[in-house]
C-alpha cells in the first residue's frame, strides 16, 4: 500500500523523508505543494529532483476522500458528501459570510456517544476518520473555493476557509489522535496557518480528552450542554452518566487556562417541552456561574422518527430573554442551507432513502 501523504503532519512527513534517505527541506517543500498549493501529483512538484519525484510515484499518494456529491445552496452554502468507503458517507459544509468563511468538517463516521436527539447518535458508529480524510475536507474545500468567488462578498478570496468547527459527524475527542495531528496541519504556518482561535472542537464533554486537548493543541472549545441538570442531560447525552455536570463544568474551567479564547461556548439545542423551559433556563444561570462562556442555542432540527420537536420561537424568545437577564452573551443559530439539507440533523433520513447514506448538517457561530 502506498503511503497517503495527507496523513502526515510536517514533523510526520519529515520523519517519513528522512527514512527514504530524503533532506527535511525535502518534507517542507512537498507539505507546501500539498497544502498551499493543493497539487496531488508528484509530477507537478517541479523543484523536486525528478529521482525523488519518482520515487515517491512508486511510494507514495496524495489522496484526499474521493467526493460523491457538491452542492451549493442559493444562500451560498456549500456542501459535500464523501465517500469514505463504508456505507456511510461524511459530510462536510462550507458557510461564506461577509467577514468569514467557515468549513464544519467531520471526525468520525457514526458515533457511538449517542445522544438521543441527533441523527448520527441515532445511526451508531462506524469508524474514526484518518488524519486524511479529516485534514482532506479542508483540503477540498480550500483549493476549490479559493478559485471561486466567494457567493456573499463576489471576491475571490486565495483563503476562503478562515475558521474550521469541529461539528459535522462524529465526536472529535473520541478520535483523539488524528483530530490533534489534523488540528495541528490546519494551524501550521506551512499549511493552512489558521489561527487557534478560528479553530473549534465541538465535544459532547469527554473529561479526561478535553484536559489532554488542553496540554496537546489548545484551540476554541465549544461544549454541547443541552441540559442544566443530571437528571436530564443523563437521558439526552448519555456520556453524562459517566462524566457528569460537575466534572464537566470543573474541565472547562481548566481548560480555560490553556484555550485561546477567554470563554467556553455552550452549544443548546432547544427540544420542545423538553429542555426548553424557563426553569432549565435559570438552572443554567446557576450551573455556569464560574464558568466564564457563551450560549448558543440551536432548535431541534427534525429527522424522522426522532421523537422530538422544534421548540417554539416564542420559549426559545423567553429562554434567550432570561439567560441575557442574567449578562450572559447569547446567540441563536440561523439556519442556513435548507434547500440543499445542509442544516443541523436534517438530512439523515432524506439521504439514507435516496442513497443509503447518512449526511450532517451545518454550524457556525461557535466559530
Ligand atoms: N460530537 C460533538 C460534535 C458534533 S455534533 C458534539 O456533540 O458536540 C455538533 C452539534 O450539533 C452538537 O452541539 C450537537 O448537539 C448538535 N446537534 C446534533 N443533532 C442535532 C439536531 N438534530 N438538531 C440540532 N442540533 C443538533
Ligand atoms: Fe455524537 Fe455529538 Fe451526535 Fe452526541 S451530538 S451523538 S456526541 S455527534
Amino acid at each position: 500500500m502506498p503511503q497517503n501523504l495527507l496523513d502526515f503532519d510536517l514533523d510526520g512527513l519529515t520523519a517519513w523523508f528522512t527514512e527514504l534517505g530524503e533532506k527535511p527541506f525535502r518534507a517542507r517543500q512537498v507539505f507546501h505543494w500539498m497544502h498551499q498549493s493543493g497539487v496531488a501529483d508528484f509530477a507537478q512538484m517541479t523543484d523536486i529532483a525528478k529521482s525523488l519525484r519518482e520515487k515517491l510515484q512508486q511510494q507514495a499518494v496524495v489522496q484526499a476522500p474521493a467526493i460523491s456529491y457538491a452542492h451549493t445552496s442559493a444562500d451560498g452554502t456549500r456542501k459535500w458528501l464523501f465517500d469514505v468507503g463504508v456505507a456511510n458517507g461524511i459530510e462536510t459544509v462550507f458557510i461564506p459570510e461577509e467577514d468569514r468563511g467557515t468549513l464544519c468538517v467531520s471526525s468520525q463516521v457514526g458515533c457511538a456517544l449517542e445522544c438521543t436527539f441527533c441523527s448520527t447518535g441515532r445511526q451508531g458508529f462506524n469508524r474514526n476518520l484518518t488524519v486524511a480524510e479529516i485534514i482532506g475536507q479542508l483540503w477540498v474545500a480550500h483549493h476549490s473555493l479559493k478559485t471561486e468567488p466567494n457567493r456573499t462578498t463576489g471576491e475571490v478570496s486565495d483563503r476562503p476557509v478562515t475558521n474550521v468547527v469541529m461539528m459535522g459527524m462524529g465526536e472529535p475527542l473520541a478520535n483523539f489522535e488524528n483530530v490533534v495531528t489534523a488540528l495541528g496541519i490546519m494551524l501550521d504556518d506551512h499549511a493552512y496557518g489558521l489561527s487557534r482561535r478560528r479553530v473549534t472542537v465541538s465535544t459532547s464533554g469527554l473529561v479526561p480528552a478535553m484536559d489532554r486537548l488542553a496540554e496537546r493543541c489548545p484551540v476554541a472549545l465549544a461544549v454541547s450542554l443541552h441540559a442544566p441538570n443530571d437528571a436530564l442531560r443523563d437521558q439526552i447525552v448519555p456520556i453524562n452518566k459517566k462524566y457528569p455536570l460537575r466534572e464537566l463544568m470543573a474541565a472547562c474551567r481548566r481548560y480555560l487556562v490553556h484555550a485561546p479564547r477567554d470563554f467556553i461556548t455552550f452549544e443548546y439545542v432547544m427540544l420542545a417541552g423538553v429542555n426548553d423551559q424557563p426553569e432549565h433556563a435559570r438552572q443554567l444561570i446557576e450551573l455556569t456561574r464560574d464558568v466564564p462562556c457563551k450560549f448558543n442555542l440551536i432548535p431541534f432540527n427534525p429527522f424522522p422518527d426522532s421523537g422530538y420537536e422544534k421548540p417554539r420561537a416564542e420559549s426559545m424568545r423567553v429562554f434567550r430573554q432570561i439567560l441575557q437577564d442574567a449578562g450572559l452573551v447569547v446567540t441563536t443559530r440561523k439556519t442556513r442551507g435548507d434547500d440543499i439539507d445542509a442544516a443541523c440533523g436534517q438530512l439523515a433520513g432524506k439521504v439514507a432513502d435516496k442513497s443509503g447514506r447518512v449526511m450532517k448538517r451545518m454550524h457556525k457561530e461557535a466559530a
